[in-house]
């Protein structure tokens, strides 16, 4: 059987601990068998980020510009005990947040769908794919503990020296004060993300803020996206592909979705997309069914697993038990990434692989075959529970099997 070749190798970021374990067996069972894979590999492993000063994280993100698709393992985002654990240098950044800051762009989540694990949510028939905001707001606040009495105020002072000024309270008391900040040009490329996410997948854009209540702060986001949508020729481009968008308020998108079908980009700001992808990926049944793709407003794409290391599972293996890591997610940051390469490079035989490789997926669970998180959770139950590197072994069979036949 002769390999499919790639035209442009994609970035591989290599990551720690479960997820780098399974890492090169996804690609020696799945990939390379069947692609003559070309990639540009980078280590994002703790190790090496500390050896380079994570100049490698740099490097894999610079890289991802230039050949524009990228495939990322989950990687740990040290706190004090990694630093010891590791005996680090210092406590390197979230390399997700290092890569967000120079790609840009918006993280897309969605769910990956099988018959015999039924949401919670028993309306849910189709994915709902969340689309976050992943800059400014609470996440870059500054706050103040107001120590007593006295006038809190906002105060711009602009290059020019002008200042604006508004007073937020009187205090009469102790209590507290938050500055957030967003800006017209990260909106515009949130905006923009969202609509060029929602005609790739031919799905509805749904958007929602607050903007009866935030009269300037969220009314800005409702006006950039009408601007965006109506004057940047996405209202042509929803209506030939036979898909809209819709504005709303957060409460009423809330109430809505619990009664539809899915199927849908649910444009969130910063906050509301930190907490609702956790809601959604947990009604949908697991973290490990959960795929994730960073689209930058350039058109460049990075796809990785929603989850984390499972750092838990890295050390049941490194006593040499049995484990339970479930590889979905990281398979179809794989697939999703040379799908991309191929529908870029116009290497059609790459995109059937893809395909071809998250039916199987599919279909082996949906006949029964799965790791323990989802046997806990399916209806009809599991006929046979695989540890991690049994179900990749047998996904490897079945791949074979379909894509000779
Ligand atoms: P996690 O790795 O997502 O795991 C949390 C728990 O969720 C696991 O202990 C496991 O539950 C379950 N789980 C997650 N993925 C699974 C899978 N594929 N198969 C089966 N079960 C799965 O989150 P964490 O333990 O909070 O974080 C560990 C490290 O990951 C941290 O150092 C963090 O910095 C990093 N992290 C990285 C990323 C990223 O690179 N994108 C994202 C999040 C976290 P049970 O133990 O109950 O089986
Ligand atoms: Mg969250």
């Amino acid at each position: 059987m002769s390999r499919i070749q790639m035209k442009t190798p994609l970035v591989e970021m290599d990551g720690d601990e479960m997820t780098r374990v399974l890492w090169p067996v996804v690609k020696e069972k799945l990939i390379e068998p069947f692609v003559d894979l070309k990639t540009e590999y980078y280590d994002l492993g703790l190790q090496h980020r500390d050896d380079t000063d994570d100049q490698v994280t740099f490097d894999s993100a610079e890289a991802t510009k230039r050949l524009g698709v990228a495939v990322k393992c989950a990687t740990i985002t040290p706190n004090e005990e990694r630093v010891e654990e590791y005996k680090l240098k210092k406590q390197w950044v979230s390399p997700n947040g290092t890569i967000r800051a120079i790609l840009g762009g918006t993280v897309f989540r969605q769910p990956i769908l099988v018959n015999n694990i039924q949401p919670a949510v028993r309306t849910w028939k189709r994915p709902i794919i969340l689309g976050r905001h992943a800059y400014g707001d609470i996440y870059n606040n500054r706050e103040i503990r107001v120590p007593g009495p006295g006038r809190a105020e906002l105060v711009f002072t602009g290059a020019d020296g002008k200042v604006i000024r508004e007073t937020i309270h009187e205090m009469t008391g102790p209590g507290i004060l938050q500055g957030v900040h967003n800006t017209d040009d990260s909106i515009r490329g949130f905006a923009k993300a969202c609509f060029e996410y929602a005609l790739d997948q031919k799905v509805d854009c749904w958007f929602a803020t607050k903007d009866t209540i935030s009269k300037t702060y969220d009314q800005t986001f409702k006006l950039i996206f009408e601007d965006i949508f109506n004057n940047a020729g996405y209202a042509q481009r929803f209506a030939d592909a036979g898909i809209t968008y819709f504005y709303t308020l957060i409460d009423d998108v809330v109430a809505r979705v619990m009664k539809t079908e899915g199927g849908f980009l649910w444009a969130c700001k910063n906050y509301d997309g930190d907490v609702m992808s956790d809601m959604v990926a947990s009604a949908f049944g697991s973290l490990a069914m959960m795929s994730s793709v960073l689209v930058s407003p350039d058109g460049h794409f990075e796809y990785e697993a929603a989850h984390g290391t499972v750092q838990r599972h890295y050390y049941k293996h490194l006593k040499g038990e049995k484990t339970s890591t479930n590889s979905v997610a990281l398979i179809f940051a794989w697939s999703g990434a040379l799908r991309k390469r191929g529908e870029l490079d116009g290497t059609e035989a790459l995109v059937r692989f893809a395909d071809a490789l998250e039916s199987v997926v599919i279909e082996t669970i949906e006949g029964g075959v799965m790791t323990g998180d989802l046997a806990l959770m399916a209806n009809p139950k599991a006929t046979e529970v695989l540890d991690s590197f049994a179900f990749l072994t047998r996904l490897g069979e079945n791949l074979a099997k379909k894509w000779q036949g």
